[in-house]
């Protein structure tokens, strides 16, 4: 079912076979269903301030770092990037508003594929743009024993962020992986984007209002309607990778 993507992928990048060793999950909209309660903060927020980013728009940006999302919109607006302090500003209210929803539950599969990822003996890493220190807090609590800190690659780690493959080049570094030991999990147009141009296999789970033809023109490998459909698939893309 996977064979001709997989196939694909081997010969647009030239390698043998794909040597998997790790995963690296995206957080929100992957492992997180955060993805409303960011869309709605970051409309709400910026409607204040007479900016507009409608909550569609913000699922376009997502994957950007905050000053890079608010840049755009300050360009557009205002011919301008956003000063240090206007974008100070601006990204705490928009984490305030964020803090003010309910928490955020585990998107649905994503606990038990973490649990078929390390039973394979593979590894997991998180690949993130967001700064939102509580999330970044709540993944030891709704993963445990899943990500080592020291391996995960945050908006304190980057520059320039997603769509720049920077993030995942990064994640490569960290978990001293050749971009054909890993896959990443993607919810996100930028965050497939980027993950394509580091050259890496790039599963695409649509878990929000965006059409899938979005995702896969971004450079997606292969696409599922959900991370627990990636979930029940997981056994037969595993074995389907280690046959190539
Ligand atoms: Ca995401």
């Amino acid at each position: 079912m996977f064979q001709s993507a997989i196939q694909r992928y081997l010969e647009t990048h030239q390698h043998p076979s794909i040597q998997l060793k790790a995963v690296l999950f995206d957080m929100d909209g992957v492992l997180f269903n955060s993805m409303p309660y960011h869309a709605d903060a970051w409309h709400k927020i910026m409607e204040e301030r007479g900016l507009h980013l409608s909550e569609e728009e913000a699922y376009l940006h997502e994957g950007r770092t905050g000053s890079g999302t608010i840049n755009i919109i300050f360009q557009r607006q205002f011919g301008r990037d956003a000063t240090e302090e206007e974008i100070e500003e601006i990204y705490q209210a928009k984490t305030n508003s964020f803090n003010t929803h309910p928490l955020v539950q585990r998107m649905q599969g994503a606990w038990e594929l973490l649990t078929k990822v390390k039973r394979n003996g593979l590894f997991s890493m998180v690949v993130t743009g967001s700064g939102q220190s509580t999330l970044l807090d709540r993944l030891n609590e709704n993963f445990p024993d899943m990500f080592r800190p020291e391996l995960m690659v945050t908006a304190y780690d980057v520059k320039y962020g997603k769509p720049n493959p920077e993030p995942y080049l990064m994640a490569l570094t960290k978990g001293k992986l050749k971009a054909n030991e890993a896959i990443v999990v993607e919810n996100a147009p930028l965050g497939v984007e980027a993950s394509a141009a580091a050259g890496i296999f790039t599963v695409a789970v649509n878990t929000g209002p965006l059409d899938s033809q979005v995702l896969l023109d971004a450079g997606a490998d292969i696409l599922f309607p959900s991370m627990q459909a990636f979930c029940d698939s997981w056994e037969e893309f595993f074995k389907e990778l280690r046959e190539k």
